[in-house]
Formats: C-alpha cells, structure tokens, sequence
C-alpha cells in the first residue's frame, strides 16, 4: 500500500527552522517511499489561528521545494467528524462534563500542593485536579441548563479499563531512545480534555480522527509529541481507528538549547530567508543538506 505521511502545522504564528525540518522530513520520506504528503492546517483554536498564517505555511513550504496535495484539510471545517467520535466516546460511557474554570482548577491544584505534590502530565502541566466524574446524572443536567461552561474529559481509568496492551510502533528515536515498540502509559495524562464549550473538540481528538480519515499511515512529528502518542493510541483502540507507525524526531534547538518558539524571530523562516538564506541553506541548517 502507497505510504501515506503528513505535515500538520497549526496557523498561529510564523513557521520556523523547526517546522522546515519536520516538513522537510515528511517529504523526502514520502519521496523516497513512493507515497503522498498531505497538509492538514490544525486550526482548532480560533483564538489563536489567522488566515494570513494560514496563507504563510503555504508560501513558506513552497519556498522550501516542498509540495503536497490538494485540498488541503483543515481542521475548522470538519467539527462534524470529531463530534461524531466524541459521541461514539460518550456512547461508551467515557466522557464526562467538567464545569471548573481555569482559574478554579489553578485553585485546587494549589490546595492539593499544599499537602504535597500534586501529579503533572508529561508537558508538566497538573493533572485535572477536580471530582466532576462523581457529579450525579441530576446535577449535572441542572448545571448544565443552568449555562455554566463546561469542559468533555475522558474518563481515564475506565477508558484505561477497556483496552489492554497498549502499544506503538516507533521508528524513531524517543527520549529515551526508545525503538521499536514503546508501551504506552495514557494515564500519564489524567482526564484529558476532549471537547471545550468555544472549541467543540481538542488537539488529541481531531488528530487521530484526521490521521484516520485521511488514511495516514506514518506519523512524522517531532519528540515533543511523543508522549501524546499514548493518548493518541488510547483514542484509536476506543473508536476503532488503524494504527499509524510513528516516527518521532529530535528537535531543533536554540543556541542555549531550548526548543525553538513562533515568537523567536531570529529562527523564523521569513526572516532567514529576507537574510539571504536559500532553500538549501536551510536544508543544510537543519541537517538534512
Ligand atoms: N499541530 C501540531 C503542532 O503544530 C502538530 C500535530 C501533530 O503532528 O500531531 O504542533
């Protein structure tokens, strides 16, 4: 079967040496594998996503030499698909409304911590620290009518519950470095937000629906998203979706070692290239030359 591999950026800021690498990865893997390169603009978060990033991605990947094909998908316009894995998840009696505001969850995480540590996701953000899942059937259609905000998490240990051996087929190198395959610890996550009340789905859900839908067979991406792939591992095995390989990759650092941001001029893309630097620069910066 064709590979098939995929670039995903999200347009809320500027691409940079580190997208050009990821992108760059992706297409000479679907070149030297005879498959297809998609481009999927994750555009969830319409507080942060611009149409003239958008209209940038593509300009600047076009300048790499990269090409992909059309239409391209982007995430906005599909809610339709993640709502419907997101009722397959509540139909299975995993997802539960949860009606802390932020700030209130910085509260109870504070509480907590202030008996001991209190236990942080794998990004270092604190685990749900709040007892919506206990809320009864009753109390939470009253609160719900009654229109405060609420966020969908996934009820970890029961999704936990119903899959065993969870698993991944990594082709490339974990922090640890990790081959082969990684067991994956979901758990590690807490009860993960699925849906909000402005964004009617999350990161970890639309992306494993669209790597599904748009038959991705090799997950290209860098090592800052490794762990995520448990999550994405859970929510394949809950819906019934294939199983990509992952190919996690190093990241491309700073001079003091620190991970590259949209906000850091001095790695952007534009800015390399009103500097004089060509396409092969890049490649070369990168190490891909
Ligand atoms: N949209 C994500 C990002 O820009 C990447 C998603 C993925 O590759 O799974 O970091």
């Amino acid at each position: 079967m064709q590979p098939v591999f995929r670039f995903a950026p999200s347009p809320n800021g500027l691409l940079h040496l580190g997208h050009a690498y990821s992108a760059l990865l992706n297409f000479d893997r679907a070149r030297e594998t005879g498959g297809r390169l998609l481009l999927r603009i994750e555009d969830i978060d319409a507080t942060r996503c611009r149409p003239e990033f958008e209209a940038a991605i593509y300009e600047d990947l076009a300048w790499l030499g990269i090409s992909w094909e059309t239409p391209v998908r982007r995430q906005s316009e599909h809610l339709a698909d993640y709502r419907a894995a997101l009722d397959k998840l509540t139909a299975l009696g995993l997802v539960y409304p949860a009606f802390e505001s932020r700030a209130e969850i910085a509260r109870l995480v504070a509480a907590r911590e202030a008996s001991g540590p209190w236990p942080r996701d794998p990004d270092g953000a604190p685990l749900y620290p709040g007892d919506a899942k206990s809320l009864s059937a009753d109390e939470r259609t009253r609160l719900i009518a009654s229109g405060v905000p609420y966020a969908l998490r996934l009820d970890m240990a029961a999704a936990r519950h119903r899959v065993a051996g969870l698993s991944w087929n990594e082709l490339g190198e974990g922090p640890g470095d990790e081959r082969d395959i990684v067991p994956a610890r979901p758990e590690a996550w807490g009860d993960v937000i699925l849906a909000r009340k402005e964004t009617p789905t999350s990161y970890h859900l639309s992306v494993v629906v669209d790597d599904a839908l748009q038959g991705v067979s090799e997950v290209v991406r860098g090592q800052d998203l490794f762990n995520a792939t448990s999550v994405h591992r859970l929510l394949q095995l809950l819906l019934g979706l294939p199983e990509p390989v992952y190919r996690h990759h190093g990241l491309i650092r700073d001079g003091e070692g620190r991970k590259l941001s949209k906000s850091d001029r001095s790695t952007g893309l534009r800015e390399l290239r009103a500097a004089g630097m060509t396409p092969a620069g890049i490649r070369q910066l990168v190490g891909l030359g």
